[in-house]
């Protein structure tokens, strides 16, 4: 009996502009996920950007470039992602021999959207001998025109392991490719004018107003936001002491976390992030810089989608195996540099 024709629950959902809705995350449909993803041999992935109630139905949660790895090493015929497009694209990259879904293939990004390969392939022909460094918020394609990817947290390991004599295309993220230029003091470093519309909605005088009201607060800042440079900028004018900023990947937020001796912590990152923070540290007051810095993408994988999801065994991602190729080439090289950690 297929997956489909065993489903009699009650549970239905609807499709709109916004993505699949019409389920709430009560404890039948908890039930009904589980159940469905073991009859299907599949493991349930969630970015910390998800909803809560996805996030606590996963087997994982983590960043996008940490949950591809746990994704390969996975024993299991399917895997669901509940994240974005690239990053279940690139967990397919990682595991071409297993069927890979989302559950709203709907749910693009606005970084990725920021660079076409088309664009790509223009800007390589301004400059042929430049070497391209992606971040890890890329299309598949766009991959597989890339030297080598970076995730937030090993960026600058990446550039300043490139010859200081050749030039370097920095795409996708400004803000991320402004600090990068920063720390290496390259000034051979070109870098796409792309952004996310979430990350580059938290602005410094919002961050300053905060930091300002919550003096013995730590500063917990992702380098994707618009804040990052102010940031940095306060730290330096000792608007806000040094050692309160801290520049970090979201993995690296959680081991912040666990270690900070602060009573407050301010987060300028995407909103979701605040469910595994307070769940990492309990004792420790974790507010947004930004309240609503929400990602309309990311809260596209609602309980309903997901429930559709294992049910019809959509949406599923597929990225030709020659571009798979030549992407997957361009992380390994990410990843024998080192320090991957965690992209967003
Ligand atoms: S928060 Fe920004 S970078 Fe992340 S998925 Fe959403 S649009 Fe893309």
């Amino acid at each position: 009996m297929s997956i489909a024709a065993d489903f009699t629950s009650s549970l239905t959902w609807t499709d709109g502009p916004a993505g699949y809705t019409g389920v709430e995350a009560t404890p039948q449909w908890a039930e009904e996920v589980r159940r469905l993803a073991a009859a299907r041999n599949a493991t349930i992935l969630a970015h910390n950007y998800q909803l809560p109630a996805i996030q606590d139905i996963a087997d994982h949660t983590g960043d996008s470039l940490a949950l591809s790895r746990i994704a390969a090493e996975a024993d299991a015929d399917e895997i669901i992602f509940c994240g974005v497009h690239f990053m279940a694209e690139t967990a397919k990259i990682l595991s071409p021999d297993k069927r890979v879904m989302i559950p709203d293939a709907r749910a693009g990004c606005s970084l990725a959207d920021s660079i076409t390969a088309d664009d790509l392939r223009a800007w390589k022909a301004e400059f042929p001998d430049a070497v391209v460094v992606s971040y890890v918020n890329t299309t598949a394609e766009v991959k597989g025109l890339t030297d080598i990817c970076c995730t937030s947290s090993n960026a600058v390991d990446v550039v300043a392991s490139i010859d200081p004599g050749r030039d370097v295309l920095f795409l996708p993220d400004q803000f991320l490719g402004a600090h990068v230029r920063r720390l290496t003091g390259r000034d051979n470093i070109h870098i796409w004018a792309g952004e996310c519309h979430v990350h580059a909605g938290i602005n410094g005088d919002e961050l300053a107003e905060q930091a300002q009201a919550h003096p013995d607060a730590d500063l917990f800042i992702h380098p994707e936001c618009g804040c990052a440079t102010s940031a940095l900028y306060l730290a330096g004018e000792g608007a806000v002491p040094a050692e309160k900023v801290k520049i970090l990947s979201t993995g690296g937020m959680l081991d912040a976390a666990r270690e900070t001796k602060a009573s407050q912590v301010l987060v300028a990152t995407e909103i979701g992030m605040l469910h595994q923070l307070r769940k990492a540290a309990p004792g420790v007051d974790f507010q947004p810089v930004n309240g609503r810095a929400s990602c309309p993408y990311m809260k596209m994988i609602t309980p309903a989608a997901l429930l559709r999801c294992l049910v019809t065994g959509r949406d599923e991602v597929e990225v030709d195996p020659a571009v798979a190729a030549r992407a997957r080439a361009s992380v390994e090289k990410m990843i024998a540099i080192g320090n991957p950690g965690s992209g967003e």
